[in-house]
């Protein structure tokens, strides 16, 4: 199947007084239709950036980014407000992501209006339809963003996400700022929202077992880049890269009887500004050897699109 989203050796480089910051470094993937890739890692590891820089929220630095075949990567004007509409983000917060001035009819009904592409009464009727597809009672449609729990707010935020019907959506943390018992609702409605849609997800999170539940594939980004990508049940069940290892081995098992034994991690991450040389991971890999500190690893495929970029795994 034709991929979606396709990104290649993408780069976002900030400037800051501590020179300059690679938050992410090079990375590459794609999504076919329909499907969700999961990106986890540490906070920091560049997924929210990442995400931004492909929906065009954030300027990229390098690389190049597609959407549905075509070079979305320096798109602007007309082209760019039309890329926009086709990509859109749900936040980790509701509370903030929400105008507190504005109703739910208004939050929603914003960007049909702004779009210029409906008339008013196909404004009404499309925001009705959405309050009920995100299953929000109409009884709240006057309602204020302070006069709703976390999982409306966030159904609101997902109601005006999807508005102009987007192809692909970036979902930034979309549970991590909910309460456990709302997080499965707001899961599944996605899930559903997906099915009925034909939507595509890049889903970033820290929480490893949300990531499982819900990702066709994953990635794993380590300091602004890609070490380990794949199906889900082959990155869950045969995670090869040191820092996936390390960063599985906290997942508490269903069973007390079965036992892991937790990587711990040393040292702290390194600043972006200043990654290490060779393999960034290096300074804190339990299996680091001489190459790994001088030459940085080239990604290698061990098969079914298993992808790791380590130097463990260099052709003998
Ligand atoms: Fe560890 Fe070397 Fe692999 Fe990097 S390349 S993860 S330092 S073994």
């Amino acid at each position: 199947m034709e991929p979606i989203i396709e990104v290649k050796g993408l780069k976002k480089y900030f400037q800051t007084p501590r020179g300059l910051l690679h938050a992410v470094d090079d990375v590459t993937f794609s999504i076919e239709r329909g499907k969700t890739l999961g990106v986890v890692g540490e906070s920091g590891c560049g997924k929210s950036t990442l995400g931004r820089t492909i929906i065009h929220l954030l300027e990229s630095t390098g690389g190049q980014i597609f959407l549905e075949g075509k070079d979305i990567t320096n798109v602007k004007g007309k082209e760019l407000k039309q890329v926009r509409e086709k990509m859109q983000i749900i936040f980790q917060d509701p509370y903030s992501s929400l105008d507190p001035r504005k109703s739910v009819d208004a939050t929603i009904r914003e960007p049909l209006v702004v779009s210029g592409r409906y008339k008013k009464n196909e404004i009404d009727d499309a925001t009705r339809e959405l309050m009920e597809f995100v299953g929000i009672d109409e009884r709240l449609r006057m309602s204020y963003p302070h006069e709703l729990d976390g999982g409306r707010r966030q159904r609101v935020g997902i109601a005006r996400a999807l508005a102009l019907n987007p192809d692909f959506v970036v979902c930034d943390e979309p549970v991590s700022a909910l309460d456990v018992s709302i997080q499965a609702q707001i899961i599944n409605l996605l899930r559903d929202l997906q099915k009925e849609r034909g939507l595509t997800y890049l889903f970033i999170s820290h929480d490893l077992s949300v990531v499982e539940h819900i990702s066709d594939t994953v990635g794993v980004m380590y300091l602004g880049g890609m070490v380990e990508s794949g199906e889900t049940a082959d990155i869950f069940g045969n995670p090869l890269h040191p820092y996936t290892k390390a960063l599985f081995s906290a997942i508490p098992m269903p069973d007390p009887d079965v036992r892991k034994e937790r990587i711990l991690l040393k040292g702290d991450i390194p600043s972006p500004a200043n990654p290490p040389a060779g393999c960034k991971f290096h300074t804190r890999c339990s299996e680091c050897m001489e190459i790994c500190k001088h030459e940085e690893p080239q990604v290698k495929d061990v098969g079914n699109g298993h992808k790791v970029k380590c130097h463990l795994y260099d052709e003998k």
